[in-house]
C-alpha cells in the first residue's frame, strides 16, 4: 500500500530535463514518520546524481536530500518525533545500526553501506526517491529536529551544505589559531566560511575570482584571493592549517596542497566524477595530508543544526518554485548561484 506525491524528477533517463512527476511513498510503519515537505535545497549532487555522472541510476531518479517539513503522521512505536513538529532528513534514510561506524555515530560510513535519501535501494526492494517532492517517509532514527531558531526554508541547505563542511571542520579542529582556507564559494563553501568562522578560526576564500569577495567577506572571511591568479599561489605558499575543498570540479589538487603548512591536511568533499591525481612527493613536503570526507552522523547532524540557532547562522538562499529547477540547475553549474537554492515544496503540483 502506498500514497502519492507530487515530484519533481528526470522521468525516463539521465538526458532527461526535470519534469513534474507522481511517485508512491510507502505507507507509515510502527518506526516512521510521514513529513509534508515543505522546502528542498538544491545541492551539486543532485545534478551529478541524475544526470548519470556517478554511475548509472534507476529512473524515474528524484533528487533532493535538504529536506525540512513538518510531520504529519508517526507510527504507533515512534517516540521521538510527534505530529506537527518541525524536522529534517538530509543525504541518508537508513543504515544497518550494527556495525561499529554505525554504533559509534557515523552511519554515513556504515560499512553495510546507508541507504541514501536518492539512488539507493530501500530495505523494501524500492529505489529511493528524494526530497523534490510534496512528501517522504522516513524511519524516525534518520529525522533531525530543526530548531525554533532557524526558519524552515534557511534551515533546508543545512541538511546537506551545513552538515558536510561541519563535520571536517570538527573533525580537523577548526577553532581559534588554525588557519583555514575554503575552496570554492558555493552551496557548500558559503557554509564552510560561516561555520568556520564561528568555531574561531581565521577563514580564507579561495574562489576562482574575486566577484563573490564582498559577499565572503561579509560572511566572515579575513582574506579572498582569486585562483586565476598564480602569484596566490605563491603568496599563500605554506599558509593553512587545513583547507576544504568544496568544488565539484576536477582541479589542480597539487597547487591547492602547496599552501599547507606543516602537518596540514587538505579535505575534499567535493564529489567530480573524475580522480583528482595527488602527487606524493607534494605530501611529503611539509608531512601533508589528503582527505576525503562524507556528509556526517544523524547525531552530528542535530549537533550542527543545534550549532547553527545558537550562533545566529543560516545559509543564504534563493527561494524558486518547482518549474524554475531546470534553470536554477543551470545557473548551478555556471556558479551562478548565491548561494544556494531552495524549492518551495507547495509549487511542486503547479
Ligand atoms: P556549488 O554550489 O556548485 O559550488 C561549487 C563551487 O565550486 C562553485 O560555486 C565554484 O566556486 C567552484 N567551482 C565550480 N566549478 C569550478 C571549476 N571548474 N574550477 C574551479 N572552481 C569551480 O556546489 P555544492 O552544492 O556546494 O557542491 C560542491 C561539491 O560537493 C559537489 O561536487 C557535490 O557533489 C559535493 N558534495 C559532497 C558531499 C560529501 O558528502 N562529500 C556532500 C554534498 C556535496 P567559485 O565560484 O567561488 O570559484
Ligand atoms: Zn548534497
Amino acid at each position: 500500500m502506498t500514497t502519492s506525491a507530487h515530484a519533481y524528477g528526470a522521468p525516463t533517463s539521465a538526458a532527461d530535463p526535470l519534469a513534474a512527476i507522481t511517485i508512491e511513498r510507502r505507507d507509515v510503519g510502527p518506526l516512521d514518520v510521514r513529513i509534508d515537505i515543505q522546502f528542498c535545497g538544491v545541492c551539486h549532487s543532485d545534478i551529478h546524481f541524475t544526470r548519470g555522472e556517478w554511475g548509472p541510476q534507476q529512473y524515474p531518479a528524484v533528487p533532493g536530500h535538504e529536506i525540512v517539513g513538518v510531520v504529519a503522521e508517526v507510527g504507533a512505536e515512534v517516540t521521538r518525533h510527534a505530529v506537527g513538529d518541525r524536522v529534517g532528513v538530509g543525504c541518508m534514510v537508513n543504515s544497518c545500526r550494527d556495525c561499529d561506524n554505525c554504533k559509534a555515530g557515523e552511519e554515513q560510513y556504515c560499512t553495510n553501506g546507508s541507504t541514501l535519501t536518492y539512488g539507493s535501494i530501500d530495505r523494501d526492494g524500492t529505489n529511493t526517491l528524494g526530497g523534490y517532492s510534496s512528501s517522504v517517509v522516513v524511519v524516525e532514527d534518520f529525522v533531525v529536529k530543526v530548531p525554533d531558531g532557524l526558519e524552515l526554508d534557511v534551515a533546508a541547505p543545512l541538511l546537506c551544505a551545513g552538515i558536510t563542511t561541519y563535520s571536517p571542520l570538527r573533525h580537523w579542529g577548526a577553532g581559534p589559531g588554525k588557519k583555514v582556507a575554503i575552496v570554492g564559494l558555493g552551496g557548500l563553501g558559503h557554509m564552510a566560511v560561516k561555520l568556520a568562522h564561528a568555531m574561531g578560526a581565521e577563514v580564507t576564500v579561495l574562489s576562482q575570482s574575486l566577484s563573490k569577495q564582498e559577499e565572503g567577506m561579509r560572511m566572515g572571511a579575513s582574506a579572498y584571493y582569486a585562483t586565476s591568479d598564480a602569484d596566490t599561489f605563491k603568496t599563500l605558499k605554506n599558509s593553512f592549517d587545513l583547507i576544504i575543498n568544496t568544488v565539484s570540479a576536477k582541479i589542480d589538487l597539487n597547487a591547492f596542497l602547496g599552501l599547507l603548512t606543516l602537518n596540514g591536511t587538505l579535505v575534499s568533499v567535493g564529489a567530480p566524477a573524475e580522480p583528482l591525481p595527488v602527487g606524493v612527493f607534494t605530501l611529503f613536503g611539509n608531512r601533508r595530508s589528503f582527505a576525503g570526507s562524507s556528509i556526517g552522523g544523524i547525531r552530528e547532524t542535530q549537533e550542527m543544526l543545534d550549532f547553527c540557532a545558537e550562533h545566529g547562522i543560516a545559509p543564504e538562499i534563493e527561494l524558486i518554485e518547482a518549474s524554475q529547477l531546470n534553470d536554477a540547475w543551470e545557473r548551478v553549474l555556471r556558479s551562478d548561484v548565491r548561494f544556494r537554492f531552495v524549492v518551495d515544496s507547495s509549487t511542486l503540483s503547479a
